[in-house]
């Protein structure tokens, strides 16, 4: 184990390498985990890395895993490093890479932070993990706590990607529904302190997490003989995986395996929420939050990024930049990634590509330079952007709406069947459809989460008010069910018999 220090980034308090601590006890900054670089050195060359597995584990001595034994792997990292010959082309570039991260178990990049996070929290002996999030890392959480037998809680914001939850589902988490981002992870906060904290909490700036992001850029180096590109563009968030791109560098740089560290780091945002890319124009090095989120890339729309002000050293550092790119040029990015070089890309990975025209067409960045386009997370996780992409061709259109229509379908859930039943019967309004739900189906929920089914089946076309009624100050809607509603009862009924 060569790891020599934790230290708070925030207050500068250390703590013991074997401690447990995620963020710091003393201020709740986030930690940084330095290592005895030099006794690596000793252990360690790019002949002895070279001729290991391509993996996130190669590194082991620059990960804070005291036992190999411990070690919760899917099989992540060693991803394709691929020369772009027709998407360069198409940029006026010369030297295009993209290295490809959507070959991950999960589908993302993040399977690199949570390998490493599992498995130190196998080592420190927990018996479950829980997480207020959605998106990526709850998908790859829910999978690398399948495979490591931890129980997995999860709060689950109510916009997700269809593709996330789909596999968020699947790897079978225990999943409850929070209004938004902020109510998710206060609610999962209260659940793992009501457990006596018995459980780990997950967070996208744990330093566990944060440490396997940072094998994106020792991967890159490698792959390019130990030499740095010119430029390395990440989609950015939280910013952490940026930071860390640029602590990878910086480690390589130290131990001496590089012999110059001059890549520029370029953050791309998406501009329905880009407090990174403001903040930088403003010069300021204090994180200016955004208001609201407002993009199809949901993954990177993070109002107050944890990392931010890490990302901002590392882009200045770096003397790189930052560029943020409209939901319309995300999509004609998706569309030329996947036509040109055979990649699907989600829409937050696709904006390296958007952001690299963008600069490539103000003369930021010229046409020799060696650009490495880290592509995040692959397409299936966001199917609707293909709605995009069809349109104009009738026929794919409609065979489109078809297959959606029987997803919607199999998506909608036992409690919104029992809805539709009762209200198949006859019109109703919440409070009757609540009792009814509890008295003949068993299903007990809170009244507000009966409005919220209400308010989704309304909003997918199923039911519709037909009246309202006012008593007093209460004023009662009556639903009936849409002739798309009635279609739609009838086939899951066949599905169910
Ligand atoms: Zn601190």
């Amino acid at each position: 184990m060569f790891l020599a220090e934790v230290q708070c980034k925030k207050c500068g308090k250390k703590y013991a390498t074997e401690a447990y601590a995620t963020t710091c006890p003393n201020c709740n900054g986030i930690l940084t985990a330095i290592y005895a670089l030099e006794d690596i050195r000793e252990q360690v060359s790019p002949s002895v890395l070279e001729r290991r597995i391509p993996s996130v584990w190669k590194y082991f001595e620059f990960l804070p895993v005291l036992n190999k034994s411990n070690i919760v792997s899917l099989g992540e990292g060693g991803t394709f490093l691929h020369k772009c010959e027709r998407l360069a082309e198409k940029l006026g570039l010369q030297n295009l890479y993209l290295k490809d991260e959507t070959t991950n178990p999960t589908g993302a990049f993040i399977d690199r932070g949570t390998t490493v996070e599992v498995s130190k929290i196998k080592e420190f002996g927990f018996k479950s993990v829980c997480c207020g999030l959605s998106g990526n890392l709850a998908a790859s959480l829910v999978a690398y706590a399948a495979r490591a037998g931890l129980r997995c809680k999860i709060f689950l914001p109510q916009r997700v990607d269809v593709g996330k939850f789909y596999q968020t589902i699947a790897y079978g988490a225990d999943i409850e529904i929070a209004r938004d981002k902020e109510d998710a992870c206060r609610n999962a906060w209260r659940w793992v302190v009501q457990g006596g904290n018995t459980s780990h909490f997950v967070m996208p700036y744990n330093l566990y997490f944060l440490e396997g992001e940072k094998t994106t850029a020792y991967e890159i180096c490698e792959q390019f003989n130990w030499t740095p590109p010119d430029a390395i563009i990440v989609p950015t968030g939280s910013g952490g995986h940026l930071s860390m791109i640029w602590k990878g560098i910086n480690e390589l740089y130290q131990i001496g395996f590089l012999n110059e560290k001059t890549v520029k780091l370029i953050g791309v945002q998406a501009e329905g929420c880009a407090p990174i890319v403001e903040t930088y124009k403003k010069g300021s090095n204090k994180i200016i939050p955004t208001n609201k989120v407002s993009t199809i890339a949901i993954d990177i729309g993070v109002r107050e990024p944890p990392c931010g002000e890490m990302a901002l050293a590392a882009i200045r550092e770096s003397k790189g930049t930052a560029v943020s790119v409209s939901d319309k040029e995300i999509i004609d990015a998706v569309s030329v990634l996947a036509k040109l070089e055979g990649i699907f890309a989600e829409p937050a990975s696709a904006t390296t590509i958007a952001g690299l025209k963008k600069l490539v067409d103000e003369g930021a960045i010229s046409p020799s330079e060696k650009v490495v386009c880290v592509i995040t997370g692959m397409g299936l996780k966001y199917p609707e952007v293909t709605k995009t992409l069809v349109k104009g061709n009738g026929k794919l259109e409609k065979l489109l709406r078809r297959v959606e229509r029987r997803k919607y379908t199999t998506r909608l859930g036992e409690t919104k069947l029992h809805i539709l039943q009762i209200i198949s019967r006859k019109e109703s309004y919440g409070y009757e459809i609540w009792k009814i739900l509890g008295e003949r189906f068993k299903v007990k929920l809170k009244i507000p989460s009966v409005y919220q089914h209400l308010a989704e089946l309304e909003d997918g076309g199923l039911i519709m008010r037909s009246k309202s009624e006012t008593f007093g100050k209460v004023k009662r809607n009556y639903y009936k069910l849409t002739d798309r509603g009635r279609s739609v009862l009838i086939q899951l009924k066949n599905i169910a018999t």
